[in-house]
């Protein structure tokens, strides 16, 4: 017996002693290899005149044997020497294995972790298996010889039978236990799932003996009860589909066959509204497809939602989600990203940091920023709807990382327009600004119906200013935390200064503020806490008041703190707002006049709690509210 290496040795220990989170990747490796193998073969075909090829050798051939609970893995590639057996099988100073040794030492945890999650070449095999045997000839050798290791201590060679150059690894699977049935991989069904899931776009044909089942022919004397017979059979089939359509130019592949890719790949029944197919060559070379989903994934605003794409370096899938690839505000874009330059064995950690793949992100961010642009500008439909999926998602962007991304997002924002009747850019609403116009307006709050008709609402828009509705519940922190476009600031018109009023208007104000400072003061009396002010106002028209609020936040965000489950409790500071235009503002007057401030106390809570309903916020004693009003009416 030869012993192992120590590094080797020490690989397998934690190999076999560890808990892997994805042990499955070991069909992957192999698959990988063999395919490394008939490479090989193949390249010597191509400059030594002398290595002649048949097509049916550039193959590799996945089988399994239930009762001798082996699983093989064959090609017909450039084999190994003895020698080479020892070598590469027998150490592990190859390649692929750098960087786990770079980073040995004590950190248990994260080599771990890059077993499970990468893989480390030939010995992931040994995940599953307790017996690995590989049968191989060198390409030109007269012998074959088998390396055979129960992957403990060390390996034996010995010579061996096989007719033609070419390597099969053949692993004995593990006994089941409680926690893994590695029974499951004796299965034409799980090996077929496996190859297409991490080797889908090998460029060889994975062949694998499949089992069929097909009709008799019907017998000459068959009479009317005739049931027809089945008989199953074998054959061998090409389980991968080789050519990633992501390599293919644009103009080869139509949109139909995208379609289907990215309905089958990213199990979504709609079509993608958008395709980006990239391909890049140069410093940074790599091949990206991407999709905008037509909709949004039932998971997409829970926790449960994981962004990322896919990436592959030479066809074998590294990462099923790689996260680093998309930045969270485009966490809805779906695909693919096929880069030569990095490494299969390539970690976690060391995709975080990786210089080219986040070189890759940026193209990708860019890219998928201006393929929106050009939907908005020629698709505006379409554009639509794709931000009814996602504009929420856009508009956490903005919001999120203390407003960072606001400059990369802005202007794909969409608004409903009060004054137009659609959806609007910022920048088309700035365009129906006048000169005199110093504020964009807005209005939160649940329904387009309801906040239309409100009458701050309707003031701001009776004196020709656009307002845009706003109902979604991250709108005004997203606006918030814009807080200007175009040099203008947001103003909520629910606020309480939107610097609206003439100067006239202003006098006027603040003579009847002057005038009845006792009516305000007892009107506060009555309202206790629940208000910081009550003010004239010379806004409303027809309301005979109206409920507003000073300082930063507004109702509406109060009303999405109070949601939050854990939300801190924060209050916005409410004024209401009387309207000395209103005919009910004589009654108050002459009541207060008469000393009834009974009279002005009941009023003045009935208004309080009319203002609250117009603004969509529950009142705290409706049976009190609904006495109060039935008096009145008696
Ligand atoms: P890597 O593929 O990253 O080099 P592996 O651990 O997967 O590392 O494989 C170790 C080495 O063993 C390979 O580099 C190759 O030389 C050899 N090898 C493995 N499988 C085969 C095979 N099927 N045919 C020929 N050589 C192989
Ligand atoms: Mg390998």
């Amino acid at each position: 017996m030869r012993k192992f290496k120590t590094e080797s040795k020490r690989l397998l220990d934690l190999m076999i002693n560890s808990i892997y989170t994805n042990e499955e990747i070991f069909l992957r490796e192999l698959i990988s290899n063999a395919s490394d193998a008939v490479d090989k073969l193949y390249f010597k075909s191509l400059t030594e005149s002398d290595v002649k090829l048949s097509k049916d050798e550039l193959r590799i051939l996945v089988s399994f044997d239930k009762d001798a609970r082996t699983i093989t893995v064959s090609d017909s590639g450039i084999g190994m020497t003895e020698e080479e057996l020892d070598l590469n099988l027998g150490t592990i100073a190859h390649s692929g294995s750098v960087d786990f040794k770079n980073e040995s030492g004590d950190q248990m945890s994260d080599e771990i972790d890059i077993i499970g999650q990468f893989g480390v070449g030939f010995y992931s095999g040994f995940i599953v298996s307790d017996k690995v045997r590989v049968v191989s000839r060198a390409y030109g050798a007269d012998n074959a010889y088998a390396w055979e290791s129960d992957g403990v201590k060390g390996y034996t060679i010995e010579g061996a039978e096989r007719a033609e150059q070419g390597t099969d690894v053949i692993l004995t699977l593990r006994e089941d236990t409680e926690e893994n049935k590695y029974d499951s991989y004796l299965s034409e069904y799980k090996l077929k799932t496996l190859i297409r899931r991490y080797s889908n776009y090998i460029r060889y044909p994975i062949l694998m003996e499949v089992n069929k089942s097909r009709e008799l022919p019907k017998p000459d004397d068959a009479g009317d009860d005739y049931q027809p017979e089945f008989e199953s059979y074998t054959e061998l089939e090409t389980i991968n589909s080789m050519t990633p359509i992501w390599k293919r130019a644009k103009s080869e592949v139509t949109q139909e066959e995208y379609n289907e890719f990215y309905k089958s790949d990213f199990h979504d029944f709609t079509d993608p509204v958008k395709t980006l197919s990239v391909h890049a060559e140069g410093t940074l070379t790599y091949d990206a497809l991407l999709f905008i989903p037509g909709r949004a994934p039932f998971d997409f605003y829970s926790k449960d939602y994981k962004k990322g794409l896919a990436l592959y370096s030479s066809n074998v899938l590294i990462v099923e989600k790689c996260e680093e690839l998309l930045p969270d505000y485009f966490n809805f874009v779906r695909g693919i990203v096929d880069s030569q330059d990095l490494s299969l064995n390539i970690s976690r950690e060391t995709l975080q940091h990786n210089s080219q793949l986040r070189a890759i992100a940026r193209k990708i961010e860019k890219k998928v920023k201006s393929e929106l642009l050009d939907m908005r500008d020629n698709n505006r439909e379409e554009y639509e709807k794709f931000f009814e999926n996602f504009g929420r998602t856009l508009k956490y962007g903005i919001y999120a990382d203390y407003g960072m991304h606001k400059d990369m997002l802005a202007d794909l924002l969409l608004f409903y327009s009060a004054k137009q009747q659609k959806m609007v850019t910022l920048d088309e609403y700035l365009e129906s600004t006048t000169p005199d116009q110093d504020a964009i307006f807005y209005a939160a709050g649940d329904s387009l119906e309801r906040l239309s008709k409100m009458p701050i609402t309707t003031t701001v828009l009776n004196k020709g200013f656009d307002v845009l509705l706003c109902t979604q519940d991250v709108d005004e922190f997203c606006l918030s935390s814009l807080m200007e476009y175009g040099e203008k600031p947001f103003k909520n018109v629910a606020g309480e200064d939107l610097g609206l009023e003439s100067d006239e208007e202003k006098t006027q104000a603040e003579e009847v503020t002057r005038e009845n400072e006792d009516l305000f003061t007892t009107m506060k009396e009555a309202l206790g806490e629940k208000v910081t002010k009550v003010a004239v106002s010379m806004r409303l028209t027809d309301a005979p008041a109206a409920l507003t609020s000073a300082g930063p936040i507004s109702l509406e965000m109060e009303k999405i703190f109070a949601q939050m489950p854990d939300g801190e409790e924060m209050k916005s500071e409410r004024v209401l707002e009387v309207n000395a235009k209103h005919p009910l503002f004589e009654t108050l007057q002459a009541a207060q006049k008469a000393g009834d401030s009974e009279k002005v106390k009941r009023y003045t809570d009935l208004l309080y709690n009319q203002a609250l309903l117009v603004e969509g916020m529950p009142i705290e004693d409706p049976v009190a509210f609904a006495l109060a009003v039935s008096e009145l009416m008696i």
